[in-house]
């Protein structure tokens, strides 16, 4: 967003002063501080969130807690070759562990977690092959994985039609903002909701952020932002794709999916809720045009495909209602892997961004990186900013 001259009020206020500021209240913004507070102890932190916590994709998506689905480590093979992908397959992992150890604790009702495992379904018989020469190198670095056929896609996943999937038992899901809301739980920073940064000011051991509630100044800006990156540095522009993805969920239906499943046909994904409610979100790659942006907003072309797809492929889902429907903005760079690091012309200000559609999977791992890095751990290379500064600069 831009300011014009007449409202900016940001120096009516008295100047507010923290050792740390994050911008951007979602999942990597609560992680970040978290990490900062463990870090330093005594640092004095802050939050600043144009919204409400978690109101940009952190509280707006389906909630898997996974590594990806065997198409996605089939693209990293392709991109990085096996032992980097397995590396990044296990990032998640810890992720997942971290989450565990230090946010759900021993309380998954309290934020509806489960660890389920997660399934992978073949669309047609040439996916399904190369599904399975995937699986196979999966298996053969350690990853827990096992084929399952189309009477075990019925039974546990309720889907009927498919050849059968690749299960990995590592993954489960969570209430995105039951989450959120325990992970800030455990903060001791300031969060100031319902107030934008409008524009960052470089001046040398201070930096200086314009709000429309008044200044605050830190030595050390970290930009949470996703998605809404460029909006505040205009230089990712170019780094950083906005994705709108959308999605549904039906009235309450007998529990007949077990845990997280993709499509990746159709960059479809669903699962049901404890409560019952089926979620399934995708179909992006239906209308590309219309989904690259950041309008929060649904379109009746994915809608209308994803009731389509639960009354035509769900045992349960032939005259399901619509409960929900919603958008949410992912941020993706150039190689699909996330960006974390300082600016190159600014010491002062560091960033996290580009978890595309994993960063439930990704961000408070990445933010114990970001908060490492700022106390002098190194950034894995797949990670690190610096593989884009020509972009950038
Ligand atoms: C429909 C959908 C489904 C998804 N499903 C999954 C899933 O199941 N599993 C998974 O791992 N990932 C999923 N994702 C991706 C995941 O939600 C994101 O990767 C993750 O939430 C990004 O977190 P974040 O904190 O980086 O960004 P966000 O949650 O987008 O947070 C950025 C925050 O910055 C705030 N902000 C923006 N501009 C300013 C400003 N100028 N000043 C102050 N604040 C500002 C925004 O209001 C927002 O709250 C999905 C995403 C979508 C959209």
């Amino acid at each position: 967003m831009s300011i014009s001259f007449w409202l900016d009020q940001s120096t009516n206020s008295q100047t507010k002063t923290y050792d740390f500021i994050i911008v951007g209240g979602g999942i990597a913004g609560l992680s970040t501080a978290y990490w900062l507070q463990k870090e330093d102890p005594n640092a004095k932190i802050a939050i600043i969130e144009k919204d409400r916590i978690g109101f940009g994709a952190s509280g707006r998506n389906a909630g898997f807690v996974t590594c990806g689905s065997t198409a996605h480590f089939m693209k990293l093979n392709q991109q990085f070759g096996t032992a980097k992908a397995t590396e990044i397959w296990k990032f998640s992992e810890q992720n997942r562990e971290l989450l565990k150890q230090h946010v759900i604790e021993d309380q998954a009702d309290l934020v509806d977690y489960r660890q389920t495992g997660s399934c992978t379904v073949a669309p047609n018989e040439e996916m399904w092959q190369k599904y399975r020469d995937t699986a196979a190198i999966m298996k053969a670095h350690g990853l827990a994985i096992q084929e399952v056929d189309s009477n075990y896609m019925e039974s546990d996943y309720g889907v009927v039609g498919f050849l059968g999937g690749i299960e990995y038992k590592g993954d489960g899901f969570v209430h995105p903002v039951k989450l959120l809301e325990r992970l800030k739980a455990k903060l001791k920073v300031d969060i100031y909701e319902a107030t934008e940064v409008f524009a960052i000011e470089n001046h040398g051991k201070v930096q200086r952020l314009k709000t429309d509630r008044g200044v605050f100044e830190s030595p050390k800006v970290l930009l949470t932002l996703n998605a809404y990156l460029p909006m505040v540095l205009k230089n990712f522009k170019n780094l950083i794709t906005p994705n709108r993805g959308q999605i549904l969920v039906t009235e309450p239906l007998p529990q007949f999916v077990k845990g997280p499943c993709y499509l990746t046909k159709y960059l479809c994904y669903f699962r049901q809720l404890p409560s019952g409610h089926l979620l399934i979100g995708g179909f992006r790659n239906l209308s590309i045009e219309t989904e690259n942006n950041l309008l929060d907003q649904t379109t009746e072309v994915i809608q209308e495909a994803l009731i389509k797809f639960v009354r035509e492929t769900f045992k349960h889902g032939k005259s399901a209602k619509v409960a929900y429907q919603w958008s949410g903005i992912m941020g993706f760079t150039p190689d699909e892997q996330m960006i974390i690091g300082t600016l190159p012309e600014n010491p002062g200000v560091s960033l996290m961004a580009g978890c595309s559609g994993h960063g439930m999977g990704l961000s408070f791992h990445a933010a114990k990186v970001l908060a490492g890095n700022l106390f002098g751990r190194e950034i894995p290379e797949h990670l690190n900013l610096k593989r884009f500064h020509k972009e950038i600069t």
